[in-house]
């Protein structure tokens, strides 16, 4: 093992990025690795976040008409960009700036076939097209691998990813198959858990590849994490040590919290991160909150418009990306919510103790869904995105009021067709397994939660038939069919 480690991780994962065109990962790696990220350095950090910070104001002004006009509309000439207070005075950016504006936002610099598109995922839904420059992308990289590194992960050491289905995977082809699992096997040593089927025969199956390839780090859902933990401790299941876990994309609750802690000895880390900025913040290793990662973003947070709040401590988070220059995103409000948290009394003394400091997002809720063999899974895993992608609806949101029973509310799209409603019905009999009985709803706008987010899923099944179907008075959170969590 430790040959194989020490193979991947100095000549085929380089060799790899390399051959993806990401040779500049460790370049930067190699850079950030020599940064000073703790409280001793705080001036240091501030002072390299200003001057990030005017560099790509100052390219917007430049080189993206859109924000040229947006600034000199709102009173800020090129020379005040420089200013250390000047965020505040540039208006938000929402994604629907983004999605009407796009060919004026892009840099006129930067020739568009070498820009890399990609689309947002995650729980909000209007899929948005986004543009980086390569160069973004190897800083990115080199962001992640440095955090996985503080999170317990070393590159070379193979660990699982708790997601839904991964694109890049194929499901088809045995050749296809066999390239890609020789490629992995050499580079990422990823094994992908898909948590669309949170049920016993794959967790089980799972428990079995953890015990023969001995992953040292869990990666992905909490809520699928925490459902292979309670599994594993019921069915008393000796996995092998790992060195950390680490949580992102949903809410953690304290539950899933202690189950994963029971199982694998360590308390889970939590990170905030997105397709369109990359590395945002990471919980301290000292578990004082999430370290902002302000060499990568700066961070504001935002009152709600009034009306729209749960309580007062929780915010809008507005970030600006340092570094993108294809496509600047300055004060893009990016529909999560959190809290600015101050510094510990005492330094927490982990290797980002310089950076700010935040509560770990409130506001990612993707609420499970059960099927009628009792197993729950994640609503993301409902269709919808791909449905946005093509024109055919401009929001969507899956409503379970019962067991194969889902009311989608649907808002049309330019392309809105006939084909619609029965591509759905079958994608989501997909995901159920079994027929559905789906009532759509056809709405001018999806208003957002109280706390400011967009729900793509909600799961309104009573009390009565989820014990029905789950012998067990389980609720939501705790995910899957196994038992509810032990308090
Ligand atoms: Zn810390």
């Amino acid at each position: 093992m430790f040959c194989q480690k020490t193979i991947v991780s100095k000549i085929t994962y380089p060799l790899f990025l390399f051959r993806h065109g990401r040779h500049g990962t460790f370049r930067h790696l190699r850079r950030l690795r020599k940064l000073n990220f703790k409280k001793s350095a705080a001036n240091e950090i501030q002072a390299r976040q200003q001057r990030a910070l005017t560099d790509i104001l100052q390219y917007a002004f430049d080189h993206s008409s859109w924000y040229h006009k947006r600034f000199l509309d709102a009173g800020v000439k090129r020379e005040d960009l420089a200013q250390e207070s000047i965020l505040k005075s540039l208006p938000i950016v929402t994604r629907e700036d983004l999605r009407e504006n796009m060919e004026d936002i892009l840099s006129d610099e930067i020739p568009r076939h070498k820009m890399l598109s990609s689309k947002t995922g995650g729980s909000t839904m209007e899929p948005l097209m986004f543009y980086r420059d390569g160069n973004v992308l190897d800083y990115r990289m080199a962001f992640e691998l440095l955090l996985n590194e503080e999170a317990g992960w070393q590159i070379g050491e193979p660990w699982v990813n708790f997601w839904g289905h991964l694109d890049d995977i194929p499901s088809d082809e045995v050749m296809r198959k066999l390239k890609y699992t020789i490629a992995n096997g050499l580079s990422r040593r990823m094994m992908p858990y898909n948590a669309t089927f949170v049920d016993d025969e794959n967790l089980a199956a799972l428990a079995k590849r953890i015990c023969n390839s001995r992953p040292t780090w869990m990666f992905g859902y909490p809520r699928a994490i925490a459902a292979f933990s309670r599994f594993a401790v019921r069915e008393s299941i000796e996995l092998p040590p790992v060195r950390g876990v680490l949580v992102t994309a949903e809410p953690t609750t304290p539950e899933d919290h202690a189950a994963i802690e029971k199982c694998f000895g360590v308390r889970a880390l939590d990170r905030y991160a997105s397709r369109e900025l990359g590395m945002v913040s990471q919980e301290c290793t000292a578990h004082c909150g999430l370290h902002i990662m302000s060499d990568n973003v700066q961070v504001e947070f935002i009152d709600h418009a009034q009306g729209q709040v749960d309580s007062d401590s929780i915010k809008r988070i507005v970030t600006t990306d340092l570094h993108n220059r294809a496509m600047p995103l300055i004060r893009y409000d990016t529909d999560d919510v959190a809290s600015p948290l101050p510094f510990p009394r005492e330094d927490c003394g982990c290797c980002f103790s310089g950076m700010p400091l935040m509560t770990s997002v409130a506001g990612r809720v993707t609420d499970m869904f059960l099927r009628s063999d009792g197993s729950w899974f994640t609503g993301l895993d409902v269709p919808g995105m791909r449905m946005a992608e093509t024109g055919w609806v401009n929001q969507i949101q899956y409503i379970q009021t019962g067991i194969n029973e889902l009311t989608v509310r649907i808002v049309r799209g330019e392309k809105f067709n006939d084909d619609v409603l029965p591509y759905l019905q079958k994608e989501v009999e997909d995901v159920f397994l079994k027929p559905v009985k789906l009532n759509p709803e056809f709405v001018d706008k999806i208003e957002k939660t109280k706390s400011g987010k967009f729900m793509y899923s909600i799961c309104k099944v009573s009390a009565e038939d989820i014990q029905r179907v789950t012998g067990s008075p389980a609720s939501r959170a705790s995910a899957s069919k196994l038992p509810p969590p032990s308090q």
